[in-house]
């Protein structure tokens, strides 16, 4: 069975010594897709460099919100102008978070106003927005409402926002991505959630080298246990599949199911990027 990985960061220096390793034991699982994004400008070469270099690596190239005070002026114009260039590109990592405050970060007003930026390239573009989003899908849902309808897709990464929003979301033309945290017990609204997701809108991620799942039994099939330089486990692309059997188990449906949905959900989702790098 192959598999899609719907967001990660795989040219993250942090993946260096492990990248290749990282990317053959993915596929050796049967991950063989990942939607892999930039999350500042600074990221943008690296992001399109690997997606050369590596089969299967769909790029995505934008500005996150933690990202946004840092930005070079200028910035929409150029991110505009390298999507038009390349019809293969995804826009984002965009978003807002709300719970991070001071140390840098943009006000609310000012990550609001870049992720609508990249929204309009998006539709404008038609290609699918990856959107980051922290106590802040209820704001998320208020901000796109206006714009209506998105053909292209917006890609909730790793998302966590209530059940209730669901319904309202995939009308606007949300896709709800899993992350590892619905591997926590605690995670209980994530849990909910990803019951609430229509099958027809779900993916699974695995946001590496962030958000390490609970590998539990799994760590014993995972032979590599990278750190970094701080010490702290590294997330790889093969946790992928611990994800997928989360979700399953939360949604309580059979593995092959969940996963057969999420792979067709993510073609269908990055189908005309594809088309048109191939
Ligand atoms: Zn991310």
């Amino acid at each position: 069975m192959r598999h899609f990985d719907a967001h990660c960061h795989l040219h993250d220096p942090r993946l260096d010594p492990w990248r290749d390793a990282a990317l053959h034991q993915a596929r050796s699982v049967g991950v063989v897709g990942f939607a892999c994004c930039a999350a500042e400008e600074a990221e943008w070469d690296a992001v399109m460099a690997l997606a050369d270099s590596q089969p299967g690596v769909l790029p995505s190239i934008g500005l996150h919100p933690w990202f946004v005070a840092g930005a070079a002026a200028g910035w929409p114009a150029r991110l505009e102008a390298r999507l038009r260039s390349m019809p293969w590109v995804g826009v984002g990592e965009a978003g807002l978070d709300l719970a991070r405050r001071g140390g840098g970060m943009a006000s609310p007003e000012a990550q609001e106003a870049a992720m609508l930026l990249q929204a309009r390239i998006a539709m404008d573009l038609g290609r699918p927005l990856a959107l980051h989003g922290v106590r802040a899908w209820g704001r998320v849902l208020e901000l796109l409402r206006p714009l209506g309808h998105h053909s292209g897709g917006w890609l909730l990464h790793s998302f966590s926002g209530p059940a209730e929003l669901v319904p309202a979301l995939a009308e606007l033309g949300a896709w709800f991505s899993f992350s590892g945290t619905i591997t926590r017990h605690r995670a209980t609204r994530s849990h909910a959630a990803a019951r609430a997701v229509p099958a027809d809108r779900l993916l699974v991620e695995t946001d590496a080298p962030d958000i390490l799942p609970i590998l539990g039994e799994q760590a014993l099939q995972v032979p590599m246990v990278p750190r970094d330089g701080k010490g702290r486990v590294v997330n790889l692309p093969a946790n992928l599949l611990v994800n997928l059997r989360a979700l399953a188990a939360v949604r309580g449906e059979p593995h092959d199911r969940v996963a057969r949905c999420c792979h067709d959900n993510a073609q269908r989702l990055f189908g005309p990027l594809l088309a048109a790098r191939s």
